[in-house]
């Protein structure tokens, strides 16, 4: 298949994708063309990299070192790799960049305005995620419908136009209890901070734990309105704040088509 798919065929395809297991699933995005998984060590995306170690499959992993990580997320980096026996290909922020919005904002100017969050993402994710996804024709994701109203109506498939790929969801019909006992059954390691009420995992400074009873993304971005929290790795790109806060925390113009595309 082209990964220029017409509307009629990722509809088909999509189909094609509820009727199999994980692996299949994987194995079918695969098929498609150069694969990549980016995985934020979050409980969905071990379930994933597990199966791509254990079933050797020829996908990409890699994960965005933001910075501003959890070391309980880092620790599981190599602990990942060392388990499946795979490389996670890390990404990591520009050093000039990450300056730059220091200097316009300060280092956790996040706090104080959505545009001022949504740079910081951009300059931390967003630009390292164009280069996990360079030359990529298919990116796996551990998005789910049950993680957020965001998030409700994700498909297994579709094209992203703005990256011009495929984006393969093979989690998306799977709901938390399912994930968690697939977890428990294939012993999969997963980042410590699930267990002290951490449903959804980013960085240190932006992650807080959730109370009983709480959507699964609430800790993430807590002091933000609901609609607005997503880092922007999984919404278009008019959502991330002006283009002048992007730039200002640039050393140079902003390629608008690099950095759309958080767990
Ligand atoms: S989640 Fe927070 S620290 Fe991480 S990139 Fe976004 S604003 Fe910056």
């Amino acid at each position: 298949m082209s990964v220029h798919a017409a509307p009629a065929e990722i509809a088909s395809l999509d189909t094609r994708f509820a009727d199999l297991d994980l692996a299949d699933r994987l194995s079918l995005a695969a098929s498609l063309g150069r694969a990549v998984f980016t995985t934020s060590l979050g409980i969905e995306d071990q379930v994933i990299t597990a199966a791509i170690g254990t079933h050797r499959l020829p996908i990409t992993v890699s994960t965005l070192e933001t910075g501003r990580l959890f070391h309980e997320t880092v620790d599981l980096i190599a602990e990942t790799e060392g388990r499946y026996n795979i490389s996670i290909e890390r990404f990591r922020p520009q050093q000039d960049a990450i300056d730059a919005y220091a200097a316009r904002y300060g280092l956790n100017g996040f706090y104080d305005s959505i545009e001022a969050r949504h740079a910081c993402c951009h300059v931390r994710k967003l630009i390292p995620l164009a280069a996990a996804l360079s030359g990529a024709e298919v990116w796996i994701t551990g998005l789910r419908r049950g993680q957020s109203g965001n998030r409700a109506a994700t498909p297994f498939v579709a094209f992203d136009t703005e990256r011009n790929l495929l984006k393969v969801n093979p989690l998306a019909d799977w709901d938390l209890e399912t994930i968690k006992a697939h977890v428990d059954a294939q012993a999969i390691p997963v980042n410590a901070l699930h267990g002290r009420g951490y449903p959804s995992i980013g960085c240190e400074p932006c992650t807080r734990a959730i109370k009983p009873g709480e959507p699964e993304r609430a800790g993430r971005w807590w002091w933000e309105n609901d609609e607005k929290r997503e880092c922007g790795l999984h919404v278009p790109d008019n959502t991330h704040g002006t283009p002048a806060a992007r730039n200002a925390a640039q050393p140079g113009p902003v390629s608008l088509a690099t950095e759309n595309g958080c767990r």
